[in-house]
């Protein structure tokens, strides 16, 4: 049985959050209207005698991304017209970017290795189409949005690795904040074209598949109208196994166009394309050709922020976060900045604490795995739950880095215990107080004081002569039922490590 190998190259549409349209002075229909039809002018309709204007801040932002993902910037450029009739398209051809596209040539590295860029070009949006029973509705409010096309090489080979492609390309959209990337809001819009080809039949050569010898490729299939990550590695793992199972029973494939059904977690055919449709393009000849400066290059450059993976890697050197901790983090530009913040305030309280000795520096080298334990668990585990119950994001957040920091020293410090740490948590997060205030009003100091606790456990060991006796006979279940007995006697203020070393003490 010949071995055959999955060749996948993706396309991608992302549509850019400018305030005004790529060719007018319409509002942006990126956040679509209620009522439809709302933004539209004579230019993004297409009225005779109407001319258009180029964006000025769409093109910048695609030679942002385009830097981002280390392409070339074309040096001269132009926009194109593709022609087609479609009913969301009311100028009977879009202006896009045909053989000179505005950047080009780039690489992003997922895992090992780097995913080739063959280009990013832009263009603009068409409507949208509502199919009713009678018919189809049309609202052109989204007509004339700015969309960026990505194209990738034929390099991918599974339907993971497509998948992290896309998600760290959504990452990166989002830091420089050219757009949201909502897959689900068509903010976002993953194509992947897949064929197999047989192992030894064919080489990849400038991001082209080539037949060895006389062999023929295979045709590929176009998966398109997929709404999510999750969506979009499952139609090219379906499709792998479906190409796979039909070259090996000796099938024709075509070349097609397929759509993925959730309910029946497959993909199905739309269309078979007979022959590639023929756009004839040519320059479109009322706008200007563009010449894009050095100068204008080497600016935006400077204004590149960190980028997600640059991000991942420091936050592990620097601060000693585990990877998947971290990871979590850096999703969220904001939410990194808030972590870097928490972490350099917490340092400085830990500085001015006279139980804490050390500069600084010692104290991040001697404590940094402690500290970003205690960041990452309270930030990914606690803050995120108050976060996700109130759907607020970390910018909307009541509680300062500052006040977050001076939380998790009460708790680096023996101040709290864990549960009642969770309780000024969560009364932080309602009211902005700062937390050694709510741990006096609310009386939660942590109770270390030996004697106290020794009156407790004495208590509990008398008022609980059968759990003992179990212990003794070695259930261990019963000395965890002993601990949280003292630790209700306590009201929850002991710490767990004097209870711990009590007990053990008098039940040995
Ligand atoms: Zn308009
Ligand atoms: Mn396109």
């Amino acid at each position: 049985m010949p071995k055959y190998v999955p060749v996948i190259g993706m396309e991608i549409h992302v549509e850019l959050k400018t305030r005004s349209k790529m060719f007018c002075f319409c509002e942006n229909g990126y956040e679509l209207k209620e009522k439809p039809n709302q933004n539209i002018c004579p230019v993004c309709m297409g009225h005779p005698g109407m001319l258009p204007v180029a964006n000025v801040q769409a093109i910048d932002w695609t030679i942002m991304i385009g830097l981002a993902l280390n392409c070339e910037i074309a040096k001269f450029t132009k926009f194109d017209r593709k022609n087609y009739f479609y009913p969301d398209l009311p100028k009977g051809y879009q202006i896009s970017q045909y053989d000179q596209p505005l950047t080009f040539n780039g690489r992003l590295t997922i895992g090992n290795k780097d995913i080739d860029i063959i280009r990013i070009h832009l263009e603009e949006d068409t409507g949208n189409l509502k199919h009713v029973s009678d018919g189809a509705l049309v609202d052109l409010s989204r007509a004339g949005t700015p969309l960026i096309e990505l194209v990738t090489g034929p390099c991918i080979d599974s339907a993971k690795e497509a998948r992290d492609f896309c998600q760290e390309y959504q990452r990166i959209l989002r830091y420089l904040e050219i757009s949201d990337a909502d897959m689900e809001k068509g903010q976002m819009r993953c194509e992947a074209n897949v064929s197999l080809q047989e192992e030894g039949k064919f080489v990849i050569e400038n991001n082209e598949v080539k037949p060895l010898f006389d062999n023929e490729l295979n045709p590929k299939a176009e998966l398109k109208n997929i709404n999510s990550f999750r969506a979009l590695e499952r139609a090219i793992e379906y499709e792998i196994k479906r190409q796979t199972k039909a070259l090996e029973n000796g099938e024709k494939l075509v070349q097609e166009t397929r759509g993925w059904d959730e309910n029946t977690q497959s993909t199905f055919s739309q269309r078979v394309k007979e022959t590639a449709a023929d756009y004839r393009y040519f320059p479109e000849p009322d706008l200007p050709p563009l010449i894009i400066e050095d100068e204008l290059v080497a600016n935006l450059r400077a204004t590149l922020p960190e980028l997600p993976q640059a991000k991942l890697k420091r936050f592990v050197a620097q601060y000693q976060f585990d990877p998947e901790t971290a990871s979590i983090i850096i999703e969220d530009k904001h939410l990194a900045a808030y972590a870097e913040a928490v972490i350099s305030e917490l340092v400085g309280w830990l500085v001015a604490l006279p139980e804490v000795e050390g500069s600084e520096e010692e104290i991040i080298s001697a404590n940094g795995k402690k500290l970003s334990k205690l960041v990452g668990n309270w930030l990914t585990t606690h803050l995120f739950k108050h976060l996700n119950e109130s759907g607020q994001k970390v910018g909307d957040c009541k509680i300062t880095p500052e006040n977050f920091a001076e939380f998790l020293s009460l708790i680096y410090t023996n101040k709290v215990n864990n549960l009642a740490a969770q309780q000024i948590l969560e009364e932080m997060f309602a009211t902005g107080k700062a937390p050694t205030d709510i741990m006096e009003e609310k009386n939660l100091a942590q109770v270390d004081d030996t004697e106290a606790i020794e009156k407790a456990v004495d208590a509990v060991i008398t008022s609980n002569p059968k759990a003992v006796e179990d212990f003794k006979a070695g259930k261990e279940a019963s000395f965890k039922f002993l601990v949280g007995q003292v630790m209700k006697e306590t009201k929850g203020k002991a710490n767990p490590a004097s209870i711990n070393e009590l007990l053990n003490k008098k039940l040995a």
